[in-house]
């Protein structure tokens, strides 16, 4: 993802002179950082992952072919594209690099208008994946994650504390009488709600783990890593006095007189033969209980391992 206005490139490379010609060209319209070695390049990428790299072939303790294998190995830093240095530019030297996993390939001396062009191109093309990217893992309207995030991220966690052996919460919202809003208000009303509604949902979450999704129409997921019943209970709690506080009018709800939304809480120590589903499912069915009890309220179970 492309985090700052301007575009970080990592230049990794031994010879002194090529760097400074490097810094030279792209220092304008990018924030350039140099490293020499093959070793520091991959510490530098893991820890602040920069928006592209240029990478020599040879470098002083391993060569650049390895670099790059080792970068697209590891899922947090493959997709930042990598354009190879080299003074040699036979058909297999070429080859060698794009299976190593390059991009693109310069060849030294290096002509100052083709570096620019190269590294313009694929920052481009790495934006316009970035944006595709996010848009395919966040809603449109409220911007917060939506149910396919949500589901990785379900199912990663679960994995995880069922490794861990802590407890896993989900909360299912609805938003209360939803269809009856639209009717009354109008689908712009109603949309501009949501947004509120989610705000709303995520500034009641405590910590940096937890996460808000929209799981479809007028209904939200949250997801809370190491949380058992009674800090769920508590979270939940604190969504719906959120959503309450809004006090967005609803003259048609027989909830409140504003908009109110309805809570299942469900939690379990996940074990690794189930599926994240059974926790989903007893989430929704607190949620259908909070419903027909009065709506705007939570209910929640904690489910046993084996369940
Ligand atoms: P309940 O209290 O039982 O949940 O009733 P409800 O009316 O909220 O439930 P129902 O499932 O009947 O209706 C959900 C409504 O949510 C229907 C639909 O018009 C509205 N909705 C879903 N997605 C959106 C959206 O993106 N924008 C707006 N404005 N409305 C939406
Ligand atoms: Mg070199
Ligand atoms: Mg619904
Ligand atoms: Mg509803």
């Amino acid at each position: 993802m492309i985090k700052h206005t301007r575009p970080a490139v990592l230049t990794v490379e031994d010879d002194d002179a090529i760097r400074a010609l490097i810094g030279g060209v792209l220092s304008s319209e990018c924030d350039m950082r140099e490293v020499t070695d093959g070793a520091t390049a991959l510490k530098s990428v893991i820890e602040n992952p920069p928006d592209l790299i240029l990478l020599d072939v040879g470098l002083p303790d391993m060569d650049g072919f390895e670099v790059c294998r080792r970068l697209k190995k590891d899922s947090r830093v493959a997709e930042i594209p990598v354009i190879f240095l080299t003074s040699h530019s036979s058909p297999q030297h070429e080859v060698d690099g794009l299976e190593a996993g390059g991009i693109d390939y310069i060849t030294k001396p290096i002509n100052p208008a083709i570096l620019r062009a190269r590294v313009r191109n694929h920052l481009e093309l790495k934006k316009s994946r970035d944006m595709l990217e996010r848009m395919a893992r966040l809603d449109g309207l409220t911007g917060v994650a939506n149910r396919r995030t949500f589901d990785d991220l379900l199912l990663r966690e679960w994995r995880r504390q069922a490794r861990t052996g802590q407890s896993l919460a989900v909360i299912m919202i609805d938003v209360d009488h939803f269809k009856q809003f639209n009717d009354t208000y109008g689908h712009g009303v109603g949309d501009r709600c949501l947004k509120e509604v989610t705000k709303a949902a995520e500034g009641a979450l405590q910590r940096p783990a937890d996460l808000v999704a929209r799981y479809g129409g007028e209904e939200f997921a949250v997801l809370l890593p190491d949380t058992n019943l009674e800090g769920a209970m508590a979270v939940a709690e604190g969504i719906r006095a959120a959503i309450l506080a809004l006090d967005i009018p609803h003259s048609r709800s027989s909830a409140a007189a504003c908009v109110t939304v309805s809570l299942g809480v469900a939690c379990m120590v996940p074990a690794p033969d189930q599926e994240p589903s059974v926790l989903l499912k007893a989430a929704d069915e607190q949620l259908y209980a909070a419903k027909s009890d009065g709506r705007n309220r939570v209910k929640g179970l904690a489910l046993p391992q084996s369940a």
